[in-house]
C-alpha cells in the first residue's frame, strides 16, 4: 500500500491535533449553556467563545464585537448578500460580483433576483484577475454592494482587494469579500483594506467543519439572519457551537503564529511542484496567477485527457486532488471559474487542482510529479483527443 498524500486542503483539511484537544473539554466537562450566565458552567463556555473571538478578531485587525460566529463559509456569504441587499433596498437594487466567485456567493445573488435585485457579473482575464476599470464602470447610482472573492478556490488567483475597497469606499457601497481561502494563506487586515464584511470558515484551517465566522464593520447596515435569541448580538440567534467554535478559535492561534514559516514552506513546495509539471509534462497550462496566489495552490489543465480519469488513476496510487470539472457533483460543465478565464471547455475538462499542506514533503512533490507524468502520458496514448 502507498503511503496517502491528501492534496485537497481547499475541499478541507484535517483538524489539528491541538484544535481536537482544546475542543475535547467543551463536550462532557465544560457542557454549560454559555446563556447561562448564573452558574460557573455556563460563564466557562460564554468564556470559550470569547476568547476564540479575539483571536479570530485580532488575526483579521478587526474589533472583538465586530465578529459573528456562524455555521461556516456558506451561511456567512448567504448572510452577507442577503443581510445587505433587504436592509438596504431602499437604497437600491445593484449588486456587484464576479463570475468565478463561489455558489455560496453566485446562488444568493440569483436568489435575490426573485426579489428584483440585479447583479453585474464581473469578468477576469486569463489568470483570474478582475479588471479595476470595469469594476467602476459598473458602479450605478442604485449599486449597494459588492462582493468580491479575496482568493479563489479554485486556481488560487488573489484579487487586488485594498483597491476594490478604496473604490467601494469612494462610492459609498458596501464592500464583501469571501475570505475562506484567504484566512491562513494571505494577510487580511480588514481596516487597511476598507473591508466592510468577510466571510470565513474553520474547516479550510485545521478546524472543526461546520463552524465559521463573519466580520461586520461597525455601522454596515445588514439585517439579522437568524431570528431567535440574543446570541452573537441578537443577530445571529441559536445555541452557540461552543466547542467547534474553542476549535476555531485554536486553529487562527495556530495559522497566526506560524504565519510565515508555514505560508514560506509551502510557496516552496508549490514553486517545485509548478516546475516539476512544467518540464516533465508537455502540453500544460497553469491557471491562475503565476505568481499572485495562494501559497499551496497548483492548478494546471492537461490537453488531450479528461480530469475525472487523472483523478482516478492518482486515487489508485493513494494520491486525493480535484478536478476542474463538476462531474463529481453531478454535472458535466466544466467549472465556470476555468471558463471565465477563457480556457474553452476541452482544455478546462482537463484540469487538475493539487492543494498542498504542510504534512507534505518535498519528496512527496518528487513522487507526486513523476505519478503524474506516467498517468498522463499513458492517457494521452489511448486519448481519441490526442492527434
Ligand atoms: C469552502 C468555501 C466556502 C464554503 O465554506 P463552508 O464552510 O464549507 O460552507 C465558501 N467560499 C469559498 C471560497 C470556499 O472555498
Amino acid at each position: 500500500m502507498n503511503k496517502k498524500l491528501y492534496l485537497d486542503n481547499a475541499a478541507t483539511t484535517k483538524v489539528k491535533k491541538e484544535v481536537i484537544e482544546e475542543m475535547k473539554e467543551y463536550f462532557d466537562v465544560m457542557y454549560g449553556n454559555p446563556s447561562s450566565q448564573l452558574y460557573e458552567l455556563g460563564r466557562k463556555s460564554k468564556e470559550a467563545i470569547e476568547k476564540a473571538r479575539k483571536e479570530v478578531a485580532d488575526f483579521i485587525n478587526a474589533d472583538e464585537k465586530e465578529i459573528y460566529f456562524t455555521a461556516g463559509g456558506s451561511e456567512s456569504d448567504n448572510w452577507a448578500i442577503k443581510g445587505v441587499a433587504f436592509a438596504n433596498k431602499n437604497k437600491g437594487n445593484h449588486i456587484i460580483t464576479t463570475k468565478i466567485e463561489h455558489h455560496a456567493v453566485l446562488h444568493t445573488c440569483e436568489y435575490l433576483e426573485k426579489f428584483g435585485f440585479e447583479t453585474t457579473y464581473l469578468n477576469v482575464d486569463q489568470y483570474g484577475m478582475i479588471n479595476l476599470e470595469e469594476l467602476k464602470q459598473s458602479i450605478r447610482p442604485e449599486t449597494i454592494l459588492i462582493s468580491v472573492m479575496f482568493a479563489n478556490n479554485e486556481i488560487g488567483t488573489i484579487q487586488p482587494i485594498e483597491q476594490i475597497g478604496e473604490i467601494a469606499k469612494e462610492h459609498g457601497i458596501i464592500f464583501h469579500t469571501d475570505a475562506v481561502q484567504a484566512l491562513g494563506g494571505v494577510r487580511i487586515d480588514v481596516k487597511k483594506q476598507h473591508i466592510d464584511l468577510l466571510s470565513v470558515s474553520a474547516h479550510k484551517v485545521g478546524g472543526p467543519k461546520g463552524i465559521g465566522a463573519m466580520y461586520i464593520k461597525k455601522g454596515v447596515k445588514i439585517d439579522n439572519f437568524i431570528h431567535g435569541g440574543g446570541q452573537e448580538r441578537g443577530k445571529r440567534a441559536g445555541t452557540e457551537g461552543v466547542q467547534n467554535i474553542a476549535g476555531f478559535g485554536k486553529a487562527v492561534e495556530l495559522a497566526a503564529k506560524n504565519f510565515d514559516e508555514h505560508n514560506d514552506y509551502l510557496i516552496k513546495l508549490r514553486t517545485k511542484l509548478i516546475e516539476g509539471i512544467k518540464a516533465n509534462i508537455p502540453d500544460v497550462v497553469l491557471n491562475g496567477h503565476p505568481t499572485n496566489r495562494l501559497p499551496n495552490n497548483v492548478n494546471f489543465s492537461y490537453k488531450y485527457v479528461e480530469g475525472e480519469a487523472i483523478l482516478l488513476l492518482l486515487d489508485m496510487e493513494g494520491i486525493a486532488a480535484s478536478s476542474g470539472s463538476a462531474c463529481t457533483s453531478g454535472s458535466l460543465d466544466p467549472s465556470h471559474v476555468l471558463l471565465a478565464t477563457g480556457l474553452d471547455h476541452g482544455t478546462a475538462h482537463g484540469s487538475i487542482r493539487f492543494t498542498l499542506s504542510d504534512e507534505i514533503t518535498e519528496e512527496d512533490i518528487d513522487f507526486v510529479v513523476e505519478t503524474m507524468r506516467a498517468i498522463i502520458s499513458r492517457l494521452r496514448e489511448i486519448s481519441p483527443l490526442n492527434k
